[in-house]
């Protein structure tokens, strides 16, 4: 079968291999891959900054944002069946307590491998194979959208760990700051604006960019610059160390920030680290950093997607710029100023 793969550490080494199509195991449920879409992290990928292949190869096949359809549920799959939609989750336990309770996207040994990025071939594939355990199944009416699954449950996740945390106290959020209108910023505003608060969404991009006008739709502010308002609830998406800088001092009393992005940048900024720690001690604030998501987290963000849908017709497959066929991923993988989620179709349905 044909499948795109890096080899990872190399850059500009995305090409087409030919590989066997897997032969799963009865345990295993055989999909057929019917999009991917690519993300910051496949970006990383194409150019030799992150990765890293299965054990003992040399190539890795990428795609971790993927939708597909289930053509052979093997003879032990409870849930799944032929003909199923399925999104597949991301990371892959070690033997760690939280891994072995389920928690892989809270793995304490970090021997997780991760599909198309750590230790693990991607979906970017014809067909891969994996246990029903990891797969999500996805209601036909999300089909156009679903690629954006894999996203939002980074959001997810980040809100609900935001919840659990400001359990410490009678929590009533009413405004979140978002920094960044990549994908994930723009589905950290939508969710946001779903769970009725007033967002305020701060990046780069002219206001005239189509960005804006998805933001708008859902009645989040857009912003080019940081003002003076205090937030509930921050959720950073850019990684970028002046923002983060700019972002933790926003936080309201008993604020909360969460950190999704990584960084390019590594070279130091100054920071007023003294007087950020005052606030933080004095008004009981709280930063932390969340990655990967659990299947609750997809299970939940199907929801969301489906009342997104419902709430805001239209608008997630607004945020899919570009459709490129299988041949032409390359393509997919330059990104352009106006790209927001660009999908590469492997098959049809
Ligand atoms: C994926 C996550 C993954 C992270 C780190 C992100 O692009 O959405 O599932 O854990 O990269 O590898």
């Amino acid at each position: 079968m044909k499948a795109i793969a890096i080899t990872p550490g190399k850059a500009g080494s995305a090409r087409l291999i030919q590989m066997p199509a897997p032969h799963p195991s009865a345990s295993d449920v055989l999909v057929r891959t019917l999009s991917i879409g690519v993300c910051g992290t496949d970006a990383e990928l194409a150019a030799g900054v992150i990765g890293r292949p299965p054990e003992g190869e040399d190539a890795l096949v990428i795609g971790h944002e993927s939708l597909g359809m289930v053509v052979e549920p093997g003879t032990r799959a409870k849930e799944v069946k032929r003909g199923d939609l399925v999104v597949a989750m991301v990371r892959r336990p070690d033997n760690c307590p939280a891994c072995r309770a389920g928690d892989a996207d809270l793995c304490t040994k970090g021997e997780y491998t991760e599909r198309g990025i750590f230790g693990a071939h991607g979906f970017l594939a014809e067909y891969y194979a994996d246990h029903e355990s990891f797969l999500v199944r996805i209601p036909p009416a999300l089909s156009a959208v679903a690629i954006l699954l894999e996203p939002a449950s980074v959001v997810v996740k980040a809100l609900r760990h935001a919840g659990r945390i400001q359990q410490r106290m009678a929590w009533e959020p009413k405004r979140a700051l978002v920094l960044g209108a990549g994908t994930v910023g723009l589905l950290a505003a939508f969710l946001l604006r779903l769970r009725g608060l007033h967002v305020d969404v701060y990046s780069r991009e002219p206001k005239t960019s189509a960005r804006v006008a998805l933001l708008k739709q859902t009645g989040a502010h857009y912003h080019t610059a940081i003002g003076s308002s205090f937030y509930d609830f921050i959720c950073d998406a850019t990684g970028s160390p002046q923002v983060l800088a700019l972002g933790v001092g926003r936080m309201a009393y008993n604020g909360i920030m969460a950190l999704l992005g990584v960084c390019a940048e590594r070279e130091p900024i100054p920071v007023p680290v003294g007087e950020l720690n005052n606030r933080i001690v004095q008004h009981n604030q709280v930063i932390f950093g969340s990655v990967n998501a659990n299947r609750c987290d997809f299970e939940q963000g199907v929801q969301d997607l489906q009342d997104i849908e419902h709430r805001w017709p239209g608008l997630l497959a607004s945020m899919i710029t570009r459709r490129v066929p299988f041949a032409q991923f390359a393509e997919a993988l330059e990104r352009t100023p106006d790209d927001i989620k660009v999908v590469i179709d492997v098959s049809a349905p």
